[in-house]
């Protein structure tokens, strides 16, 4: 193929790729306009400003269907282009942005539709970009391997993103009242919040530290925490695959500490806001190796250890923020500049699809302890 057809079909992808994303956002935000009580989340309605939400959705489809036409000139196969198109069509017969959102709204029994489309809008477009120019691994594709099954984990994570908050926080509050004491809360709470910020960074990779290396010890527990390590290839939305039960688990034990002490809430947004950007981060396909910064703070190249396929990296680099927490525990496992040559799990033995994932831990099918020799 020549440069220039090559270059042509590149665009065209490209083009294909965004008009789906935009037509399949479009779908989703005209669906929240109809159906608000059941997809949108009570916390972030009350920050949206309907006139600009109403021209983004409408920018959106627009955008989105020229997309579709160029993709469907420029390139010889059609698939994209025409699903793009199509679905910015669909969502501009659903009535687009004008949509008239019933008042008020029922502030329960929702799905977070628009959490989770905000998010895969910001991350993919902050993503795909970075991990193309600066990609470890050129030639592994955006939709590689199991990316479906990906997405799959970070749509419901996010739809449940009420359930998962709540199963969070209560935990906490429950079993951890008699902890409290108003004295400290206070005094913690009114430290300087970048002190108050990097305590809770020290406290939770502590803390998430714990539960993460008992669930690579416990057996039963490293059956939930299986699914996480099943991916075959590392970017920015494998982070995603985990199960609800690990979501949970790590998260709600991970905020006793923080329930505990009292802290602010702008340092404990801040850490949030944070956190679940450097989940995603460690696993993005980028070749950033960031010198001597890599001893302080966990890198791609730190967190892809964790998910190689070699026996020397077997349950090593626990930490999600401080590699120091490692090194004190002797878990600590960063060979110079090498990056794994392979990730995943010996043997495969966690199935694809996210239905087949959720049950996984539960079924007979399996082995009950780690298979093969990456997995003890
Ligand atoms: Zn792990
Ligand atoms: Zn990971």
């Amino acid at each position: 193929m020549s440069g220039r057809a090559h270059w042509l079909g590149l665009t065209g992808f490209a083009l294909g790729v965004v008009s789906v994303l935009l037509g399949a956002a479009g779908v989703g935000a005209v669906l929240c306009l109809w159906y608000p009580s059941l997809l949108t989340t009570p916390a972030l309605r009350d920050v949206y400003d309907m006139r600009l939400i109403r021209g983004i959705i409408k920018a959106g489809l627009i955008v989105g269907f020229l997309c579709g036409v160029a993709s469907l000139l420029i390139k010889r196969r059609k698939a994209l282009g025409l699903t793009g198109a199509g679905l910015a069509t669909l969502a501009t017969l659903m009535g687009g942005s004008q949509v008239e959102v019933s008042t008020p709204v029922r502030p329960s029994d929702h799905l977070g539709l628009d959490w989770f489309l905000i998010n895969l809008l910001i991350l993919a477009t902050l993503f795909v970009p970075i991990e193309a120019l600066f990609a470890r691994l050129p030639e592994q594709r955006v939709f590689r391997k199991g990316w479906t099954t990906d997405l799959a984990h970070f749509a419901v994570s996010h739809l449940l993103v009420q359930a998962t908050v709540l199963l969070t926080l209560v935990p906490a509050a429950i079993f951890f009242r008699w902890a409290v004491s108003p004295a400290l809360q206070h005094a913690v709470a009114t430290q300087p919040a970048w002190l108050q910020f990097m305590q809770i960074l020290v406290i939770a990779d502590l803390t998430q530290y714990t539960t993460h290396r008992l669930f690579h010890a416990v057996p039963w527990l490293w059956r939930f925490h299986q699914v996480h390590h099943s991916s075959a290839c590392m970017d920015w939305l494998a982070a995603s695959r985990l199960h609800l039960a690990d979501i949970v688990v790590t998260r709600a034990v991970g905020f006793v500490p923080v329930y505990v002490l009292g802290f602010a809430t702008a340092p404990t947004y801040a850490y949030l806001l944070f956190v679940s950007f450097q989940a995603i981060w460690i696993h993005a396909n980028v070749r950033f190796l960031f010198g001597p910064l890599r001893y302080v703070l966990a890198t791609p190249q730190y967190h892809h250890w964790h998910h190689a396929a070699e026996a020397a990296a077997v349950d090593k680099n626990f930490a999600v923020h401080l590699p120091v927490i490692d090194w004190m525990f002797g878990t600590y496992y960063l060979p110079g500049d090498r990056w794994p040559v392979r990730y995943g799990l010996e043997d495969d033995p966690v199935p694809e699809g996210y239905a087949r994932q959720l049950v996984y831990p539960f079924s007979r099918s399996g082995p009950f302890s780690r298979s093969g020799p990456f997995r003890r």
